[in-house]
């Protein structure tokens, strides 16, 4: 029998059903494959990829972190490489609290945010940032190392994972 692949976000380390890219939106970052992370330079702060309530915005000094020549060529219709817009969707999310985003969203009273896709995910009740920053490992990604390179040693989320991944 052949092996059962497993697939993960390469945002945020989830479990997929199938792999990213098959229409498949992650109900854990909430990021949908060919649509969030299609995105020109010139799109990136006017898209719509931060649903106010449910994300918090970059400012552009950790932009450039993870988007070096994003000044240079912010005004560009030309794609994001694949790496760093995940980079730039996994920066937004630990931002705004590495939440399983489908807990929020189901709670929220409008329709937009709820994509029939997610209907049948699996509730997290019990997550934690614990769960959210392990998972980060299944895709390569220390969140220790992660979280420094944009916010640096001295930032709060910094010091927050080093006590939950010691
Ligand atoms: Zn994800």
């Amino acid at each position: 029998m052949k092996k059962q692949e497993i697939y993960y976000c390469p945002i945020c380390g989830y479990e997929l059903e199938d792999y990213f890219g098959s229409g498949e939106l992650c109900p854990c970052c909430f990021r949908e494959a060919g649509y969030d992370d299609e995105i020109y330079y010139s799109e990136l702060e006017t898209k719509d990829l931060l649903k106010q309530n449910i994300y918090k915005k970059l400012d552009i000094s950790e932009v450039i972190k993870i988007i070096p020549d994003y000044e240079i060529k912010k005004n560009l219709e030309e794609d994001v490489p694949e790496k760093m817009i995940w980079a730039y969707l996994r920066a937004v999310w630990i931002k705004g609290g590495s939440y399983y985003t489908w807990d929020i969203i189901k709670n929220i009273d409008d329709d937009d945010y709820k994509d029939p896709k997610v209907y049948d995910v699996v509730d997290e009740p019990d997550w934690t940032k614990e769960k959210a920053y392990l998972q980060l490992k299944r895709i390569g990604i220390d969140a220790r190392k992660f979280i420094k390179s944009i916010w640096g040693e001295e930032s709060e989320l910094y010091k927050e994972a080093i006590e939950i991944m010691k």
